[in-house]
């Protein structure tokens, strides 16, 4: 108290002083994030500096986009993701930005404007996928992470296991598709069926590229998967 007297003039000491604390306080300490122990270590600190080094390239002001293109996926799906990482995609909130008449809310849930974040992550309709295919406790703490899309998919790609992102990806690839399909052909598949769908697209394209190397199906269903990747995100929750 004294000191925070010695900084302050006395009406802000005060005020200082007089702002109730939580009971559970304890006494602050350092804690290196990167790490679920909070402890620094040499691993963590360089994973940290190469990713600081990827994501940007300050020379030349290009984004670093490899990560994205390493993930084990179709090459179509890759590109899908690419196109929203870009803002490319014409979601109804960015065509009426550009002039285009169009109704802006969502063709699902109607309660707000559709944009790219609300179709893949927050629609409830998109929150039952994500339930069905048993990640929502998974793609929920992401959301509180990433403020835009764009850093949400650039993190599952550089952070988590290759074919776990394929797979992310392919799921990313079925709600859009299903979005067309509801505004275009008023038709839309059930939430399980569609992380259905997303998996066996995602574990026949694996098999057709490892067939000559006699690889086996890395998960057997969507639950291993699933499990996997709460791994995965376990490992890295200091992020
Ligand atoms: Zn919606």
């Amino acid at each position: 108290m004294r000191l925070i007297r010695d900084l302050s003039n006395y009406v802000g000491a005060e005020d200082i002083i007089h702002v109730p604390l939580v009971e559970d306080v304890t006494e602050d300490r350092l804690v290196w994030k990167e790490e679920t122990n909070g402890q620094y270590s040499v691993r963590s600190g360089y994973r940290v500096w190469k990713n600081s080094k990827k994501s940007h390239n300050p020379e030349n002001g290009v984004e670093d986009w490899n990560d994205l293109w390493y993930i084990l996926a179709p090459p179509r799906v890759k590109h899908l993701l690419w196109r929203i990482c870009k803002g490319c995609l014409p979601f109804r909130a960015r065509l009426s930005q550009r002039q285009v008449p169009c109704p802006t809310n969502c063709h699902f849930c109607g309660l707000t404007e559709e944009d790219d974040r609300h179709i893949f992550f927050v629609c409830s309709e998109t929150n039952s996928c994500w339930r069905a295919a048993g990640l929502f406790d998974i793609v929920a703490p992401l959301l509180h992470r990433h403020n835009d899309i764009k850093s949400l998919i650039l993190y599952v790609c550089s952070k988590v296991d290759r074919k776990v992102a394929g797979l992310f990806a392919c799921m990313i690839e079925m709600l859009w598709q299903n979005r067309n399909d509801f505004i275009w052909n008023n038709e839309k598949e059930e939430a399980s069926r569609l992380w259905w769908l997303a998996f066996h697209k995602w574990q026949e394209w694996f098999l057709a590229q490892n067939s000559q190397v006699n690889e086996a199906a890395p998960y057997q269903s969507s639950l291993d998967f699933a499990s996997f990747w709460l791994v995965q995100v376990q490992r890295r929750r200091g992020f």
